[in-house]
């Protein structure tokens, strides 16, 4: 490594005796590229600066949610009005409808929204609901999709528990999971399969409609309609994961981009804007067998925190804006395509993928993987290689090759050039000493 972190490394060794691994979430470790983890200290629009005051361009942007870069402006005002009068009332509010409003505004699947501080609260309660709903016990899942860590969907999941190779958590018991059935991703006779082993027991089939946790996947084109037939087929709830894809691979979501009409969404990452929030949303008719309205129970102290919706309202705002979104995906899509004539200079075999504003990047001889035991077949250390060559540069990847990358409106045109003249330099380091 070429530049200095010694505050990080000091950061990171005070953290690590006090918090297990020295961080709160795997991936932030570092573990799939080497080295120690930047504490970052401030961020500004599309850059990052570490604790030893360097700046990065920054394609993580908390992993999704910031897709109107850090600090925005009428993100940091909203919040700041908000904060002046009170932070938490464990009481109905109207920035909770506003949200609400706004969600349902924009996501055709959508009808009604009940809001929860995470992710993984958000799938986990869809899960507990398309059970209530269905009277059935079990779930299908993706290999290599990730739905949080609740203990149902810790199996063969992507994300951190991909990164680190973790088969199975221990802690989860075979039977929380005995009701969680696997499938491959984009493979429909599978998911047929356990439908004709199973036909009267699967509640629900959960995907993420464009894969992000194994790198990015697309579905085939195929792919997605099938899942809602065969759900429908079957009496089972179709759930589409759009903790990561809402607002981001169409400002509808994925629902939106292939019209496709789920019966439960999963929300989090952008509809908080940076704060802690997720949701699960749905039909109606679905979503009142949720308590109080009905008798599925799911509760929750800071959900529908004022901070956290006044942020959501403001980045949803900031993304209604007229051609905001579009500029967005253009950017991404310029992006890939210089990632990938930057390797394609160089000579190494690199697969690019866009949809919408997330990018992913595989170290893998074409065609691109469609399911994770392609995915796996990536060349993680070159990977690894690329990331720091890249970070020396100033630009900040995900650490890892089985996550996705991000822009945000404030990404202009200006901080992509930097990024693709930094790209070409990297590529070509990597192809003129492949072992290093
Ligand atoms: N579902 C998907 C598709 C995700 O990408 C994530 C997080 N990356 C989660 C669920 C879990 O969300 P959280 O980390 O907020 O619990």
């Amino acid at each position: 490594m070429t530049f200095a972190i010694p505050t990080s490394q000091a950061l990171y060794a005070r953290a690590q005796k006090v918090i297990p691994g020295g961080v709160n979430s795997p991936v932030r470790a570092f573990r799939a590229v080497g080295g120690t983890p930047l504490f970052i200290r401030r961020g500004q629009g599309p850059y990052v600066w570490d604790e030893d005051g360097h700046q990065f361009i920054d394609y993580v942007l908390s992993w999704g949610p910031l897709i109107a870069g850090h600090a925005h402006p009428k993100v940091v005002e909203a919040l700041t009005r908000t904060a002046q009068e009170g932070t938490s009332f464990g009481a109905p509010t109207r920035l909770e409808i506003e949200l609400a409003e706004m969600v349902v505004d924009m996501m055709p699947g959508v009808e009604m929204v009940r809001f929860v501080n995470s992710g993984t609260e958000a799938t986990m309660s869809a899960l507990r609901l398309a059970r209530a709903v269905t009277g059935r016990p079990k779930v299908i899942k993706f290999v290599g999709n990730y739905h949080g860590h609740a203990d149902a969907f810790l199996v063969r999941a992507g994300s951190g528990v991909a990164t680190l190779g973790l088969p199975d958590s221990p802690g989860v018991t075979p039977g929380t999971v005995q009701d969680t059935l696997t499938a491959t991703y984009n493979d429909l006779d599978a998911v047929r399969g356990l439908f004709e082993q199973f036909p009267d027991d699967i509640a629900a089939v959960i995907v993420e409609p464009v894969a992000g946790n194994m790198g990015l996947v697309p579905p085939k084109p195929d792919f997605l309609p099938g899942l809602r037939a065969l759900t429908r087929e079957h009496g089972a709830l179709l759930i589409f994961d759009e903790v990561m894809t809402g607002f981001r691979v169409h400002p509808g979501g994925a629902q939106a981009l292939y019209d496709i009409d789920p019966d439960i969404t999963t929300l989090g990452k952008v509809i908080g804007g940076g704060l802690p929030v997720g949701a699960y949303a749905g039909k109606a008719e679905i979503m009142r067998h949720v308590a109080p309205a009905g008798p599925m129970y799911q509760a929750g102290t800071l959900s529908g925190n004022p901070l956290a919706m006044a942020a959501g309202k403001a980045t949803l705002e900031i993304l209604r804006e007229p051609g905001v979104w579009d500029a967005i995906a253009a950017r991404t899509q310029r992006l890939v395509q210089g990632l990938q004539d930057a390797a394609a200079a160089a000579g190494v075999p690199v697969q690019a993928t866009a949809v919408g504003t997330m990018f992913g990047l595989f170290f893998h001889p074409g065609p691109a993987p469609t399911h994770w035991d392609e995915v796996k077949r990536s060349d993680t250390q070159r990977y690894a290689r690329w990331f720091w060559a890249m970070l020396e540069r100033g630009v900040y990847f995900a650490p890892s090759q089985f996550e996705v990358g991000f822009l945000s409106t404030e990404h202009d045109d200006a901080v992509l050039q930097r990024t693709l003249d930094a790209a070409y330099e990297a590529m070509r380091e990597l192809a003129q000493n492949p072992a290093a």
